[in-house]
């Protein structure tokens, strides 16, 4: 199993510039940096992992070397491009810092750069995770960094800007490099999808790269596993399983349970059979907070796409489902239900039969809140009691003036005014709870 992981990963590893995913930027950069000669002696690839820093400085290297280069791509065909592919050529040194970070690592590395590369024109060094050196390996490097000879290109790789040293990175090129959006992951993974000919939706490939979360390497790993799990299936429904996502059905069936039943029994029963289930409840409110915050701004209509953490089908029935609910009810219930992933976080309870019992009790008190008539709500209906107790009394009083004309129309008048006292004294007390609960 594992092997076919590496064979996926590295089989569609990018050996050209052009064949790599959301790095515009620092390509172009390096690309002009080619073709006007002008490429530098260290440079500082800083970005998330598996978004392709070494990939590119592999690239780079290739091409620096390429007895035939086709632009600014290297020919991959070539003796040396052929090496360097491989990992056995001498005019590309790759060192992990992780775990060659001394000051020996480095002084050996020292030495090494004196010597001209064999069969291409420079010697390209690969730091990668450059932040973990010592302190005296950094000055080791930088008395290097300080006079390289001309052939050296140091490409120092790095997660954490912010640990190299300022003297360090004075003498250094910047590129940053982006993590991928999903959209673009989703887009990257269907053409490999297509190619090894496994059988996929649309839902199936964007939870995966969803899982990989912006980056390239851990997308192609989870696809890898998936393959494995589903034996090439990679459907929506297969992949929600593995990652252990809920399902957008029981997000929209608790929302209902809600908004439109208002009781607690449905709502524990989900909780309840989540629980029986064996499901991690505090990720499933999580989940529900996600939701919910996606469905405000669907409903707005204030986000596109791409700012969606869903697939286009699960947005879809967003849409649908959400469509009858004022925007402002939605608000108040994703920052109420916020307040209890908030509140149960901070309370790193001890096994989920009490995050169960939390959850209960929170969604209990929730739904009492939303079944509570709102202030604006009562006002509204004491304007409309009034209206109708003055509509009567006006009706009265025109059948007595048409029988009797000996009552005073004053008295009727001041009769209202004290009902309309009585009533608001009576309902803007302090028994109405002071989270004003929008109307539906
Ligand atoms: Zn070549």
């Amino acid at each position: 199993m594992i092997e076919s992981y590496l064979v996926l990963a590295r089989k569609y590893r990018p050996q050209m510039f052009k064949d790599v995913v959301h790095q515009e930027i620092p390509i172009n950069a390096l690309k002009n940096a080619i073709n006007h000669n002008r490429v530098g002696h260290a440079y500082i690839f800083f970005g998330p992992r598996g978004v392709g820093k070494t990939t590119i400085a592999r690239i780079l290297a290739k091409r620096l070397n390429c007895q035939n280069p086709q632009g600014e791509e290297p020919c991959n065909i070539c003796k040396s491009c052929v090496e360097i592919t491989k990992g056995i050529s001498n005019n590309v040194i790759e060192i992990d810092a992780a775990s060659n970070r001394g000051i020996d690592d480095i002084r050996e590395l020292r030495e090494s750069v004196k010597f001209n590369p064999m069969g291409g024109d420079y010697r390209v060094y690969i730091i990668d995770e450059v932040h973990m050196l010592t302190m005296q390996a950094f000055n080791a490097l930088l008395k290097t960094l300080e006079e390289p000879p001309r052939h050296v290109v140091f490409i120092l790789a790095t997660t954490d800007y912010h640990k190299i040293p300022e003297t360090i990175l004075s003498r250094c090129q910047d590129f940053t490099f982006k993590k991928v959006p999903t959209l673009v992951l989703q887009d990257y993974i269907e053409k490999i999808a297509k190619i090894e000919r496994f059988n996929y939706d649309s839902e199936g490939l964007f939870w995966i790269a969803k899982k990989g979360d912006g980056s390239v390497r851990d997308t192609l790993s989870f696809m890898e596993q998936a393959v494995t799990f589903t034996n090439g299936n990679l459907t929506g429904k297969q992949i929600i399983k593995i990652i252990g996502y809920s399902g957008i059905e029981l997000q929209i069936e608790l929302l209902h349970s809600l908004l439109k039943e208002k009781h607690p029994i449905k709502v524990f029963q989900t909780i309840e059979s989540l629980y029986s289930e064996g499901g991690d409840l505090q990720r499933y409110i999580w989940e529900f907070v996600e939701f919910l915050h996606s469905s405000v701004l669907i409903r707005e209509n204030i986000v596109d796409r791409e700012a969606l953490n869903y697939p286009l089908e699960d947005i879809q029935k967003i849409q649908k489902q959400i469509f009858n609910y004022s925007p402002d009810l939605l608000v108040f219930l994703s920052e109420k239900v916020y307040e209890i992933f908030e509140k149960l976080t901070m309370l790193r309870l001890r096994n989920s039969y009490e995050v169960k019992v939390f959850l209960e009790i929170n969604f209990q008190k929730l739904i009492r809140q939303l079944n509570q008539p709102s202030l604006s709500g009562i006002l509204e209906k004491i304007s409309q009691l009034n209206e109708q107790v003055k509509q009567s009394f006006i009706q009265i009083s025109e059948e007595k003036t048409q029988t009797s004309s000996t009552t005073p129309e004053t008295q009727n008048t001041s009769s209202i005014v004290d009902l309309e006292t009585s009533l608001k004294e009576k309902f803007s007390g302090s028994e109405i709870d002071p989270n004003t609960i929008p109307k539906i």
